[in-house]
């Protein structure tokens, strides 16, 4: 008989994490990294700064300035499709901070995996308990400081929108790349046409425009590209980087006898660029992330469940298992024969 998962309170005495204060302990840290974080968690001043300064350089100097004293209307659709596009990147930031990461509420917590499920576990295959939270963490699921739930598929904190990405509103720290990106792409076409016949009176403003808009497409383009591929692969930020420091990570599951094992990953199993023990497929990662097809632009976000242990890699945790099985009957058997 497959064994239950533990419940909440035998898991607490294999947890080794610190207890929940009851009081809120003194901040202790120096100044000089309190001074760190604040900066950390207020970058998106300079994104506002930096929008301001599209709004005021690009909108009012050149289209508006410029372009619509000999074109009136394309400066007026100029101006339009450049306002949406900006609309839209607020509220997909908008969306990002409302949403949040997630957390584990009573709709997520029922959502428990059956008998035969794999599930992330400690070195004695308990299940992992939150000691903040005082709950059992369900697969992929990370306490965060910042927030002070259990976030499910934790991805990163993002100092640029000041808020942490989670399985909850990845979707729109996507969405959120996108936009920007499509805009500053847009921007850069405009100044292009507007240049052609302007050189060698270059705007200075259009210069700075220049410069700013090809390194943030740069740099959008590549979190954006990277995070859907991770998408798009099962992996989150966290646990490629987790693979990568080589923290051990264990599953219990369900071996072909009927009775659970407890097995180690391995760094090769979580860091590679593959499909995650996750992933469910390309095309269901995506779904389960961006929605239906026709959603995808949308800033709607797809109901939060637990993940799974794909069926693939189960079945190549029970064939290591059963060369350790097999390994260990031969030398039951030499043991035997030299002393028999
Ligand atoms: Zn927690």
């Amino acid at each position: 008989m497959p064994q239950p998962r533990q419940d909440v309170s035998c898991a607490d005495k294999y947890s080794t994490r610190a207890k929940k204060p009851e009081e809120p302990d003194k901040d202790l840290r120096p100044f000089a990294q309190k001074a760190r974080d604040w900066v950390r968690h207020h970058v998106y001043f300079v994104l506002v700064g930096l929008n301001a300064y599209f709004i005021y350089a690009f909108c009012y100097s050149i289209v508006w300035g410029r372009i619509s004293k000999k074109h009136k209307g394309a400066a007026i659709a100029i101006l339009c499709i450049y306002g949406t596009l900006n609309f839209m990147m607020y509220v997909y930031w908008l969306a990002i901070l409302l949403w949040g990461p997630g957390g584990i509420g009573s709709q997520y917590a029922s959502n428990s995996i059956d008998g035969d499920a794999a599930f992330q576990c400690n070195m004695q295959g308990y299940s992992i308990y939150c000691s903040y939270c005082k709950h059992l963490k369900p697969n992929r699921t990370h306490h965060s400081a910042f927030t002070d739930t259990c976030v499910p598929a934790m991805d990163h904190f993002c100092p640029w929108v000041g808020y942490l990405i989670g399985q909850g509103n990845i979707k729109f720290f996507l969405q959120f790349c996108w936009s920007t990106g499509f805009t500053l792409v847009f921007v850069i076409i405009v100044l292009l046409i507007y240049q052609h016949n302007q050189i060698p009176n270059i705007n200075n403003n259009a210069i700075v425009l220049y410069i700013l808009s090809g390194l943030a497409i740069l740099f959008a383009g590549s979190l954006a590209s990277q995070h859907f591929i991770y998408v798009v692969m099962g992996h989150t930020t966290l646990e490629l980087m987790s693979a990568k420091r080589g923290d051990s990570q264990y599953v219990n599951f369900l071996w072909r006898d009927g009775h659970r094992r407890v097995m180690q990953l391995n760094r090769m199993d979580i860091f590679v660029y593959d499909q995650s023990p996750f992933s469910q497929g390309i095309w269901n990662n995506i779904r389960e992330i961006m929605g239906p097809f026709y959603t995808w632009p949308l800033p709607i976000r797809e109901p939060i469940y637990e993940p799974q242990f794909n069926k693939a890699f189960i079945e190549k945790l029970r064939e290591r298992q059963d060369k350790i099985e097999e390994q260990a009957l031969n030398e039951l058997k030499d043991d035997c024969d030299i002393s028999g």
